[in-house]
């Protein structure tokens, strides 16, 4: 007999983009999904707005038979999140501060809800349905508009203290640098996500450097966009853009240094990379994972396994729904 099927609301608030999703939690399947630019720049009533609106288009997608509908939601955000109460705390990739996430989405749905923090729930998934299986103790660390990370240790998602753990891009790798969205300076994130790649090329192209971007990165960001899409740059790179790949290798020099750092400090079994530019960029990612190797302590640089998210878009998704149901009572067997 079929296995029962029980399905979950999973939503990814990222800096990038924002997607619902429908997923069928005893598999990981993704039944229908519903995707949009974030648009941090347009204000919390906006980004809140389109979270309900991908939320409803997911749903009728999914078309679900009528005596099975979801039994609770999950969301994951870019930002610091206080989970007892739902709430993103702060979120400067979004344009969020102090939104109340969850009582948001309950008052639209009327179901159990879990929010945490996107890589947090990236983790999740990965660990339930994707590259984590088989790990007990690791890293996600996923690149995007910022830098996130999410630890699974011993089976179980760490948080820390304030719930903060994890959060590789505001590790200091260049003392008093580049001034970084949290305020500080400094920070990975400021060096290798891609706004800091799209920062460093645009920088050289005001200042005279030639490049097949030039044109076309120059009219995607009057489009609105705020950052060079990961495609664009993988383009570039597969044309032998200099000034692209330069800006690209030293960004995954810095990822790799960041990574070292988490081999030596934490030394888990293995540490996953996902986001836009690790699943678009091949030489981004075997340019971070041999810094990282050549740098680390010599044991974990030699034990610790570096593979990518298998899950891709869907890492985020399908954790955020996997916490909803594990928030409405539903327990996962452990890989
Ligand atoms: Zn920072």
């Amino acid at each position: 007999m079929a296995k029962q099927k029980v399905y979950a609301l999973g939503i990814d608030l990222g800096g990038t983009k924002t997607l619902a999703a429908v997923v069928d939690i005893t598999t990981g399947e993704v039944v229908a999904s519903a995707r949009k630019r974030t648009r941090a720049e347009k204000g919390q009533e906006f980004v809140s707005q389109r979270i309900l609106t991908l939320s409803a288009m997911a749903i009728e997608d999914a078309k679900l038979p009528a005596d099975a509908g979801i039994v609770a939601v999950g969301a994951g955000a870019a930002g610091q999140i206080d989970r007892q109460a739902g709430v993103v705390v702060d979120a400067p990739n979004l344009g969020v501060k102090d939104m109340q996430l969850g009582d948001l989405i309950n008052r639209q749905f009327g179901k159990p809800v879990a929010v945490g923090n996107d890589v947090e729930v990236a983790a999740l998934g990965e660990y339930l349905y994707g590259s984590g299986q088989g790990f007990h103790t690791f890293m996600c660390v996923f690149v995007g508009t910022g830098i996130g990370g999410g630890i699974v240790q011993n089976g179980r998602l760490y948080t820390g203290l304030s719930g903060t753990a994890g959060e590789i891009g505001h590790m200091t790798i260049d003392a008093g640098g580049r001034l970084c969205p949290c305020g500080s300076r400094g920070c990975l994130e400021a060096y290798a996500s891609r706004t800091a790649i799209t920062k460093a090329i645009m920088s050289e192209i005001h200042h005279g450097r030639s490049s097949i971007l030039a044109d076309d990165a120059e009219h995607q960001l009057k489009e609105g966009e705020t950052i060079i899409r990961s495609g664009t740059l993988a383009n570039a790179i597969s044309h032998k853009d200099a000034l692209v790949i330069e800006c690209v290798t030293e960004a995954a020099d810095y990822l790799g240094y960041g990574l070292a750092s988490v081999m030596n400090l934490f030394n888990p079994e293995s540490i996953i990379l996902g986001g836009g530019v690790i699943e678009s960029i091949d030489v981004l990612f075997e340019r971070a994972v041999h810094r990282a190797r050549i740098t680390a302590l010599s044991k974990p640089a030699r034990d610790t396994k570096i593979v990518r998210a298998r899950l891709g878009d869907f890492s985020g998704v399908v954790g955020a729904a996997c916490l909803g149901a594990q928030k409405a009572g539903y327990t996962f067997p452990i890989v």
